[in-house]
């Protein structure tokens, strides 16, 4: 059964916000009609085969049409709903761009999720983050995808946004719960180069967090999603029982994943390769049947496990040590050793019954405990 993951990216955005580093451009309709044909030249250049879940992810995926999606969507499933493999389809949208009938025009293409770039209910640090939307809008694309029969529903918030409170934090983290969605991502906010974010930060540092008042935030919210009945299955993600992100865990497991688009990533056979980020040398190689320009890289044998480690230490059920031996052919314990004793010591890392788990606090030090794996020599 194949358990390959299918990335569809749409990088066109009604704006353009001041921390995201994602591969995006404002949205000009020439160019994204143009964006269009060049995503189905590639997608016809590709051999049919079978893909367990197809996520469109952006950019802004809903500046395009209903129409539009549902026209893309049904030309992947040609390719790719090889007898039905497919069994999650999400979109990523952002909810002021919803329109009337959307949500019905994707549940007929076969949409089963999508994903609302929420990121606060608070007015002031949605307008921090250069996001145009009101509470409103949020709560009217919940109630619609939920009307029309998504049959999962996932937010995304932000937290450690300049100006926000321990107590603003918690009233967004409430204000999505009482939404009765069914997945929520919390993200801290990170500070990337070459955005006007990393600009503020060098002009104004004392305007963001550090890390141990972010600390407090992601605590607490972890504390009030698993209250909600969320399970934490992954350090950025809850989800009540049965709406686990299934592309996404894709990902964790180190599973095999196939990228379309400007900037996209693929991990086949492995081989991990990024599409070029230049968005015209993307779609002139597209239109003129030209291999996509790409950056490749085979993983060294120990990098891979490392990888592999890195994550699923994400997630809530860790590293299988068995699994890890019968795929990788390495004792886990003994050939990572010093790492593991350092940071067992340390209090941030756990093994118990044949599984190695971050504890709570390594959460919150995840980057150096798993980082530590990827880098082992
Ligand atoms: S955060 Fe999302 S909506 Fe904002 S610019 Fe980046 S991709 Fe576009």
């Amino acid at each position: 059964m194949s358990s390959l993951g299918l990335y569809v990216h749409l990088p066109f955005c009604p704006y353009i916000c001041p921390y995201c580093d994602f591969a995006k451009w404002p949205m000009r309709r020439s160019a994204a009609s143009r964006y269009l044909e060049a995503l189905y030249a590639e997608i016809d250049a590709q051999p049919a085969e079978p893909a367990k879940t197809i996520f469109f992810g952006g950019g802004t995926p809903n500046a395009y049409s209903a129409d539009e999606i549902a026209a893309l969507l049904a030309r992947l499933r040609a390719t790719y709903d090889v007898h039905g493999s497919v069994s999650e389809t999400t979109i990523e949208i952002n909810p002021e761009l919803v329109a009337p009938g959307d949500f019905e025009r994707y549940v007929a293409a076969g949409i089963t999720r999508v994903s609302i770039g929420v990121q606060s209910f608070d007015p002031a640090e949605i307008k921090t983050l250069g996001r145009k939307h009101t509470p409103e809008q949020i709560r009217a694309a919940v109630e619609g995808a939920r009307a029309a029969g998504i049959a999962s529903i996932s937010l995304d918030l932000i937290f450690a946004v300049p100006g926000q409170t321990l107590a603003s934090w918690e009233r967004s983290l409430r204000a999505a719960i009482d939404l009765g969605v069914d997945h929520i991502s919390t993200y801290g906010l990170t500070i990337e180069e070459g955005t006007p974010y990393e600009r503020w930060y060098e002009r104004e540092p004392s305007s963001f967090f550090d890390d141990a008042s972010e600390a407090d935030l992601y605590d607490r919210a972890i504390a009030i999603l698993e209250e909600a009945g969320f399970e934490h299955y992954e350090i950025s993600n809850f989800a009540k029982p049965g709406h686990r992100s299934e592309h996404n865990a894709n990902y964790w497991r180190n599973g095999e994943y196939a990228g379309l688009g400007v900037g996209a990533a693929s991990y086949r056979g492995g081989e991990r390769s990024v599409h070029t980020r230049e968005l015209n040398a993307y779609v002139d190689a597209a239109l003129e049947r030209k291999p996509i320009p790409a950056q490749s890289e085979r993983l060294a044998a120990n990098k891979a496990w490392g990888e592999g480690i890195m994550l699923a230490l994400r997630t809530a059920q860790g590293v299988g040590l068995s699994e890890f031996k019968e795929r990788y052919g390495v004792d886990l314990e003994e050939y990572y050793a010093r790492v593991i004793t350092r940071y067992v010591d340390a209090g941030l890392l756990e093994i118990d019954g044949g599984r190695m788990r971050l504890t709570r606090r390594g959460k919150f030090l995840a980057n150096d405990v798993c980082g530590a794996f990827v880098t082992f020599e």
